[in-house]
């Protein structure tokens, strides 16, 4: 038997839109515990991991990044307040075309669905929770495994690998994210990599930074569906 197609799916952008939820979310994060206010103000965190985020506006701020102690006490205001920001956000939806996909394709023994996520485990599962789709993603690389979204990935494949009891080829991997950091993750891991157009980058964008298959949105059937069939 082949070993099986196993995809990562990138959350913010790519699978749900929280219409600003998590970022105000770690925002007040930052300025309950470090006092320092609109924290991400200054730079765009589309496609970056927490704790790369995280040290990036503290650098911003005091020019040196988070202690431990900072970054975990940061996350788990962060995560405490994340539930109601989502609540309170009436901009939330899941992205139009993936609860087809997942239901389609999560049924299917030839293919292995996951998370490459730079969210947090637990914030990356608040928020999917909140579009009744949490229960599709059995395992995952997350942002606080790693720093680096390479490394994410990685552990993504490694859990997927755990988990199925299956050996996992990279060239059967596929990324899928909204930003080039998404793309270049995975191209450095050796993976296909779809990018989609539902986040900050337009397609034209998109395909400057050569993915295998860049898509306007989830709600492309066909082309996802011939591309998938290809290379399952
Ligand atoms: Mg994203």
């Amino acid at each position: 038997m082949k070993p099986p197609l196993l995809i990562l799916f990138d959350v913010d952008g790519t699978l749900i839109r929280t219409d600003g939820a998590g970022v105000r979310a770690l925002n007040q994060g930052f300025l309950d515990i470090m006092g320092w206010e609109n924290a991400l103000g200054n730079f765009s965190p589309a496609g970056m991991t927490d704790m790369a985020i995280a040290h990036r506006a503290a650098r911003w701020f005091r020019g040196s990044e988070l202690t431990p102690e900072e970054m975990q006490q940061v996350f788990e205001r962060y995560l405490e307040i994340l539930p109601r920001e989502l609540a309170q956000s009436s901009g939330y939806r899941v992205l139009p075309g993936i609860q087809r996909f997942l239901e389609k394709y999560s049924l299917r023994g030839d293919i292995l669905i996951g998370l490459g996520t730079g969210n947090l485990e637990k914030g990356a599962a608040i928020k999917l929770e909140h579009g009744g789709i949490s229960d599709f993603f059995r395992f995952g690389g997350y942002g606080s495994d790693a720093l680096d979204r390479t490394e994410v990935l990685a552990m993504g494949i490694k859990r997927g690998a755990a988990l199925s009891g299956l050996d996992i080829l990279l060239e059967r991997v596929v990324v899928i994210g909204d930003t080039p950091l998404d793309v270049e993750a995975g191209k450095q891991l050796g993976a296909r990599t779809v990018a989609v157009a539902t986040g900050p980058y337009r397609v034209s964008e998109l395909k400057s930074f050569q993915p295998d298959l860049v898509l306007a949105h989830f709600d492309e059937h066909e082309k996802i569906d011939s591309c998938l069939e290809g290379w399952v």
